[in-house]
């Protein structure tokens, strides 16, 4: 039975799955090597502000450098770096590598700004994962306002470690925002809950102003306008959408009609047109 069980599994092993599995195996192999080999790198998103139109801080976003497939966008690695436990040695130098280019950032003279770190709810399950991000502003030298973190809904499926974790990191003085707002499963209750300074509007809400997305870009606003939750909306491309948002008093936006993702050098040279300081 098992001979005949493996026999069938072998006619479904296709090529191109074959291809797959190779690569897959392959990028792991990689992406254990690429922390230490000094292939991942931080790029930079700005956030503005919608009613003066400044720069009100910067996203910091992952980027692979493959020596052989070029740079590789986060949505390709980071759930492989979540299943095999990368995501610790990764998660920690990202959040390292942020606090200290934001230390420089500060140094330049960009005190009215912050970096935002994505912090992964597998990073977050970590009993440990407030001492880290004390430990790596201590190390950058950095004062925790500067500093926020990005988390998803799905934190919130282990509500207790969520309330206490957050709790820890709101004491150190270090920002929180939920990402993706509006795409989890979990209930708004925990909204009342949970520590957070800021709600991202999920991108995929802001690209389509249709009727319903327009009445639930709406309610997020009226919700936590309620809850002194400032609210930033992502994916912004078009001066249509910047408008809308305006108009519904939306307080922050980030997206593409901004700027897209920067590498760190043309990242400081944005800020420098953008921070209001000039
Ligand atoms: P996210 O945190 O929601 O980041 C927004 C993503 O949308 C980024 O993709 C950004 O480049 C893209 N984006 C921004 N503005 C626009 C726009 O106007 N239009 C469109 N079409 N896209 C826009 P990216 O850099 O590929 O990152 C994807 C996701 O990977 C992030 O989503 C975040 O969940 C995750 N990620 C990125 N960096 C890290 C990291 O350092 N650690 C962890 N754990 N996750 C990360
Ligand atoms: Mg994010
Ligand atoms: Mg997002
Ligand atoms: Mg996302």
């Amino acid at each position: 039975h098992a001979k005949e069980g493996r026999k069938s599994n072998f006619c479904f092993f296709s090529e191109e799955l074959h291809q797959k599995i190779t690569n897959r195996l392959e990028l792991e192999r990689d992406l254990r090597r690429a922390v230490g080999q000094g292939e991942l790198e931080l790029w930079y998103q700005p956030k503005m502000n919608l009613s003066s139109s400044r720069l009100i801080g910067m996203e910091a976003l992952l980027r692979w450098k493959h020596p052989v497939y070029g740079i590789i966008a986060p949505g390709q690695f980071i759930h492989i770096a979540e299943e095999t436990n990368l995501i610790t040695p990764i998660g920690e130098w990202v959040l390292k590598e942020a606090c200290r280019q934001m230390k420089v950032w500060l140094e330049h003279g960009m005190e009215g700004l912050s970096v935002a770190v994505n912090i992964s709810f597998r990073q977050f399950a970590d009993h440990e994962f407030p001492e880290l991000v004390a430990k790596a502003l201590h190390e950058a030298g950095l004062p925790p306002q500067y500093l926020e973190l990005e988390i998803t809904e799905s934190v919130a499926q282990n509500a207790m470690h969520a309330i206490s974790a957050l709790t820890k990191i709101k004491e150190l003085g270090v920002g929180v925002s939920i990402d993706d707002f509006g795409t989890g499963y979990s209930s708004l209750s925990y909204l009342s809950q949970f520590p957070i300074d800021r709600l991202k509007i999920d991108q995929s809400f802001v690209r389509n102003l249709n009727a319903s997305n327009q009445a639930i870009i709406r309610s997020i606003l009226d919700i936590a306008n309620h809850m002194n939750i400032t609210v930033i909306a992502e994916g912004v491309e078009t001066l249509e959408q910047v408008h809308f948002l305006q108009q519904h008093r939306c307080q922050e936006a980030q997206g593409y009609y901004y700027s897209k993702p920067l590498p760190a050098e043309q990242a400081f040279e944005y800020m420098v047109k953008h921070s209001g300081k000039t």
